[in-house]
């Protein structure tokens, strides 16, 4: 099942070491198992510890053992972001080569919420040392499909402006680095949280920009605490309880928006899902 060289699929699941998985987490992880799995495809595991105050120290460990536990194994060997630093630094000196970068001097008590003015776009202000790195968003409008929340666009430039690739303290931004990541690991299908859906525009462009074909992308709804507030280890949401594994996977399951069906094991439960998602998520598949 989990040979995926014949579908061309590469999907991941990308969690930040924060601390162990909790049902929020879970749902992202299971909904891009599933679909890599319904699709025939490979299943990357990326620890995401590049924003190294966030990281918990053993967080890591603890997620590849809730994952195992609850039976889904990566196909290949994991990677954690901390030790590529050399494959951010060059994907940002071929973007500097361009012209794409310029430094910037903004502190964020200059800057008010909205998009990135630009302040610094034409030269830092005299006197003044960049602190952190933009990339130039050329103009127009992004447009993508999301497999779960519709058509999608926006305005990157105009609603975004520049932004950050190498933040004032030192470290690389998110979005950036996971765009390298996903190019360098072939990633074809991104399946997540919708909390990034708004990233999505931004990483699109960087993709075009390094020369990546950007993956498809889907994003499921998150879990909700009883406040309405996303899910969350800032949140205090509690981690993931792996005893009855079953009942886990059926409560993820649910969350999905499916009905629970009896399985008495856990290959069992994978077994059943698997073809459930793909009749609702993969229609072109079947
Ligand atoms: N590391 C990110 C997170 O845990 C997810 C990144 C992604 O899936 O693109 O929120």
């Amino acid at each position: 099942m989990s040979s995926g060289e014949a579908s061309g699929y590469r999907g991941r699941f990308a969690p930040s070491p924060s601390g162990p998985l909790h049902d929020g987490s879970l749902l992202a992880a299971m909904a891009s198992y599933l679909d890599a799995r319904a699709q025939g495809g490979r299943w990357l595991l990326r620890i995401e510890d590049i924003d190294t105050p966030r990281c918990a120290a053993g967080a890591d460990t603890l997620i590849m053992q809730q994952l195992q536990t609850l039976g889904m194994q990566w196909d290949e060997p994991p990677v954690w972001q901390s030790k590529r630093l050399p494959n951010y630094e060059a994907a940002f000196a071929r973007l500097q080569a361009q012209g794409l970068i310029y430094g910037c001097a903004c502190t964020r008590r200059m800057l008010s919420d909205g998009p990135y003015p630009g302040t610094c776009r034409h030269g830092l202000p005299p006197g003044r040392t960049a602190r952190a790195w933009r990339l130039r968003v050329p103009q127009g409008t992004v447009h993508f499909v999301d497999r779960w929340q519709g058509p999608q666009s926006q305005d990157v430039a105009g609603e975004v402006g520049d932004f950050i690739l190498h933040r004032a303290d030192g470290m690389w931004a998110y979005q950036f680095v996971v765009v390298v990541d996903d190019g360098l690991q072939g990633i074809t299908d991104i399946v997540r949280g919708n909390d990034l859906l708004d990233s999505t525009a931004r990483q699109r462009v960087l993709a075009q920009l390094l020369g990546y074909e950007p993956p498809r992308v889907m994003h499921v709804p998150l879990l909700c605490d009883r406040t309405g507030r996303k899910l969350s280890k800032q949140n205090h949401a509690p981690a993931l309880d792996v005893s009855h594994p079953l009942d886990t996977l059926q409560r993820a399951w649910r969350n999905l928006g499916f009905a629970a069906f009896p399985a008495s094991t856990i290959q069992e439960f994978w077994a059943r899902a698997v073809p459930l998602w793909a009749a609702r998520h993969c229609p072109d598949r079947q």
